[in-house]
């Protein structure tokens, strides 16, 4: 693992946090890392009696690898934990969410408003036939609904599995067969930049091929012309619109499932990840509240992910919910009807805590910083990350231009299959390192090791594996028990495998790599696409890279870069050989890439995720992988043909 970026990204500054944020912090020591580490088991059993529970667990886990229990016995409901309690203490009128129309329309919908939602829509359901036990498949726009629908499953005992509203028919049909799901809860349609994506349509086409579902529920949002099948359609307006607003909560055991998840395909075909209730809410419950410093009397807090992953799972709908938190929702793209749109949103609603992911800011960075500063971003108190690594260089344009040089960047890392976030700062306690994601939180511990599973030491790099076993894992993969064995638990022995490569600095501090499958080996060197792309981005005319290593019969892999030039930049061959030499300056020359492509796209998951998998593809000119989650087919087929008419720059 390289180590040469170290000057690069260790020699800028600390970050410490601010007296003014200490001062109001939930943690500025390191009291629940003390707990965390010393009494893991106890630990977690603390953070679970945050929640409330019908019946205590017996036992607060057991830990079969690769199989984990959580608070065994104990009984709960989640719906109940993120909406009755808060109502029962008298925050029925507290905001849960502004929704923001992409359009422009809004709507309010207050503790006590969605309680009575989230048990309409569990009447419905119930009244069709869907039963404790079973799953219910949602393909839906950002509509408060989409949330309502999965409390919905949760009150009576149904495991939901939403499916990102971008995603076509086929990948639709394969999840809800796959999940073997009974219902489905849809839209007619859903907003998105502007014109009208229709969902309905999309999944007849699916439906037309799930012999399991038995009824469809259809929200009406955008007003485009639908087909209701008799029998197997019904509005929502009508069925849900006709129920009582209370009903009775299913008593679910800790371990039972909650939610089929499938990951978003950056490495290849997507996994069901399968999430139980007790250990999953406790967990999500305590992260949010210590990552982003909740409080939630006071806080606006704005997540801009789409329920269809698992940041909305965890961090729009769980997580926030249950610490009765007053959340921002918003349906559409970041770019309509300006690229100014968040920021303007900021300003409206005055958001306090703002989590977002690398790709979108790296975006913002192109889209120019005069954006962000015609709005007052004053209110924000915190910013945080998640989904890729962070170049330092997006870091710190996102704690200037968006934090306003004032609020901590939590750069948070996690997977579908941990279920929330597990290496993170507390920005009140925690000194913050840009392009590092710090620390294991309290109660979780990382280990990086080598080849062969022995621990590194520190500073070292190698492979990032999880020790112990902790609350919202994954409880496996939905109808697959072997590839969950052979993908997280067979490859170091005890350990999970959370194939990512990483690696500590001299003062310990955790810095995520990339994915193991990316990692370049030159020369007999490995060398992480994260570093290498970093140094690219640190040049004034980046904007975003990519870089692969690709068959060469000298040097085994050479790496081959794919770079987005900053508006305004002209691409010329000066500047590739400027930027060769910048890379082979700040990591070594054993690191220059021996081609670079100027591109306007990446190709990208539809969570944003670039996937170096199918540019590796285009550089051995090779069949294209699994492209089902790819968010432009088109970006692909246009980088292939310049690729191969460029006949790139060779040493
Ligand atoms: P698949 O497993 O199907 O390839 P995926 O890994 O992209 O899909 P997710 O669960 O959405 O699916 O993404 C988790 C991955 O995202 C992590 O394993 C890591 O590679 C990356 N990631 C998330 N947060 C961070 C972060 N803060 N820093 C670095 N990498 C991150
Ligand atoms: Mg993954």
């Amino acid at each position: 693992m390289a180590e040469a970026l170290e000057g690069l990204l260790e020699e800028g500054r600390l970050f410490p946090p601010s007296e003014a944020f200490k001062k109001q912090s939930l943690c500025i020591s390191t009291h629940l890392y003390n707990h965390g580490d010393g009494d893991w088991q106890g630990f977690w059993a603390t953070q679970a009696l945050e929640l409330n529970w019908y019946d205590e667990w017996h036992t607060i886990v057991d830990w079969e690898l690769p199989f984990a229990q959580w608070f065994i016995g104990g009984k709960l409901n989640v719906s109940v934990n993120c909406l009755d309690r808060h109502v029962d203490a008298g925050l029925g009128d507290r905001v849960a969410f502004h929704w923001e129309g992409e359009p422009g329309d809004t709507r309010t919908l207050t503790y006590a408003d969605m309680l009575e939602e989230v048990s309409r829509c569990a009447n419905a359901l119930r009244e069709l036939g869907v039963k404790k036990g079973d799953r219910v498949a949602i393909y839906m726009g950002m509509v408060p609904e989409l949330p309502i629908a999965m409390l919905a499953c949760t009150r009576i005992g149904a495991a939901h599995s939403v499916v990102f509203g971008g995603f076509t028919s086929q990948s639709l049909r394969d999840r809800i067969n796959d999940a073997e799901a009974v219902a489905l809860v849809t839209c007619d349609g859903a907003w998105r930049r502007g014109s009208v994506i229709d969902l309905k349509t999309i999944a007849d086409e699916a439906l037309a091929e799930c012999p399991s579902v038995q009824h469809s529920i259809v929200l009406r949002r955008t007003d485009n012309a639908v087909t209701m099948q008799d029998g197997r359609d019904h509005w929502w307006h009508d069925v849900v619109g006709r129920q009582s607003t209370t009903c009775e909560p299913e008593r679910m055991d800790s371990e039972d499932l909650l939610f089929i998840l499938y990951t978003s395909g950056t490495t290849g075909k997507p996994k069901g990840i399968m999430h139980t209730t007790g250990g999953y809410l406790t967990q999500v419950a305590f992260t949010h509240k210590y990552v982003f410093d909740l409080h939630p009397d006071t806080d606006v807090y704005w997540c801009t992910a789409d329920c269809g992953w698992v940041t909305g799972h965890s961090y729009i709908v769980y997580g926030p919910l249950a610490n009765a938190a007053t959340s921002v929702i918003y349906e559409g793209t970041p770019d309509h009807p300006g690229k100014d749109r968040f920021w303007a949103t900021i300003a409206k609603y005055g958001v306090t805590k703002f989590y977002t992911a690398p790709t979108a800011i790296r975006t913002f960075m192109k889209w120019g910083d005069d954006l962000p500063a015609q709005h007052d971003l004053s209110s924000l108190q915190l910013i945080g990350t998640v989904g890729e690594p962070i170049n330092p260089e997006a870091w710190v344009w996102y704690w200037q231009h968006i934090g306003g040089g004032r609020c901590p960047v939590v750069d948070t890392w996690w997977q579908t299959e941990t279920g929330a976030i597990m290496i993170s700062a507390l920005p009140g306690a925690t000194t913050l390192k840009p392009g590092s994601a710090t620390f294991p939180l309290p109660g979780i511990e990382a280990e990086i090791v080598d080849d062969a599973g022995v621990p590194v030491g520190t500073p070292g790099g190698g492979y990032l594996t999880l020790t112990r076993p902790w609350p919202s894992m994954l409880r496996g993969i939905w109808g697959d028990p072997q590839r969950y064995r052979d993908t997280y638990w067979s490859t170091y022995d005890g350990k999970y495998f959370a194939g990512d490569g990483a690696k500590r600095d001299a003062d310990g501090y955790f810095w995520l790599l990339g994915r193991v499958d990316d990692i370049m080996l030159v020369s007999g060197h490995n060398i992480s696409t994260t570093e290498v792309e970093s140094a690219l981005v640190d040049h004034h005319s980046v904007a975003e890279a990519a870089v692969v290593g690709k068959a060469d019969d000298t040097t085994g892999q050479a790496i081959a870069a794919f770079v987005i030039l900053r508006g305004g930049i002209e691409a010329n061959d000066a500047l590739v050989e400027e930027l060769r030499n910048r890379v082979a300056k700040l990591i070594g020359p054993i690191a220059k890439p021996k081609s670079i492509l100027f591109t306007d796209d990446l190709p990208k998951t539809r969570s944003g995720k670039i996937m170096r998998r199918l540019l590796r593809n285009v550089a051995e000119d090779q069949q294209l992988g699994d492209t089902t989650t790819l968010a432009d087919p088109n970006i692909v087929a246009s980088i292939k043909s310049r690729y191969l008419e460029s006949a790139p720059s060779e040493d």
